[in-house]
């Protein structure tokens, strides 16, 4: 339902609960981030109210300036801790987020556990995170890619692995944009998530694929060819 993004200088914990608070308008049932702090990344969720997992962040803050955050409007699986997001592999080491529906889930899910994956949730989602897995052999943007070749529906997907200090995202039908900064970069599913951070956004479009580090940006369609997109100055409130 509701994503947020970050990588830079900042501790990711507070934009991403920042962000995401800006979306609760939206509506949804579970909350969750996933915090990366170079050496591993730490998953922290909770069905109910944001309140529910920003305080228990208070409580015991994750350190990291890398970070992505979820509100769930739950589609597939009921709404409880292990079906909200992020998503993770068995082993950790890469989260993901989505919003939207894998409609072909179903097969892909019988064919990973034939191959061997174990499954934690009943979410539509969790297989983006196994088919990356899969997928991956270093690079994780065409892991990313190769995975998404796979699935027909909706989605807003992001995508870190510990080992690499960036995040990567692609779009189909649900909305994300992206937020310029100075040393630093955001992502989000509506406007309102960044306007505390930065005006200079860029509007991902249908089949936009996006791998944003500390510094900047680039995109490509699902084929891999890069395309141009401009960094739009938004002024509204
Ligand atoms: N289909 C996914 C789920 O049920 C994502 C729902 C959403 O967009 O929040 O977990």
């Amino acid at each position: 339902c509701g994503i947020v993004g970050y990588i830079g200088p900042k501790q990711a914990q507070d934009v991403l609960i920042s962000g995401l608070s800006k979306l609760e308008y939206r509506g949804y049932d579970s909350a969750g981030v996933a915090i990366g702090d170079g050496a591993c990344l730490t998953v922290r969720k909770k069905a109910g109210k944001l309140a529910n997992l920003s305080g228990e962040l208070t409580t015991s803050p994750l350190a990291g300036t890398l970070g992505i955050g979820h509100t769930r409007w739950a589609t597939h699986g009921l709404p409880n801790d292990t079906n909200s997001h992020p998503h993770a592999t068995e082993d950790g080491r890469i989260v993901i987020v989505h919003n939207g529906i894998i409609e072909n889930y179903l097969s892909l899910k019988e064919g990973l556990i034939s191959r061997g994956h174990a499954f934690k949730s009943e979410t539509d989602s969790e297989v983006l995170a196994h088919l990356i897995e899969e997928a991956y052999s270093g690079d994780l943007y065409e892991a990313v890619r190769t995975a998404l070749g796979q699935v027909r529906g909706a989605y807003g997907i992001v995508v870190t692995h510990v080992d690499h200090r960036e995040i990567v995202a692609a779009r189909t039908v649900s909305p994300l944009v992206m937020g310029v900064g100075e040393g630093e970069m955001f992502l989000a599913s509506d406007v309102p998530a960044l306007l505390a951070y930065t005006r200079d956004m860029v509007f991902l479009h249908d089949g936009d694929m996006v791998v944003m580090n500390d510094d900047g940006f680039r995109v490509t369609d699902l084929a891999g060819n890069e395309l141009q997109r401009d960094i739009e100055r938004v002024e509204w409130d």
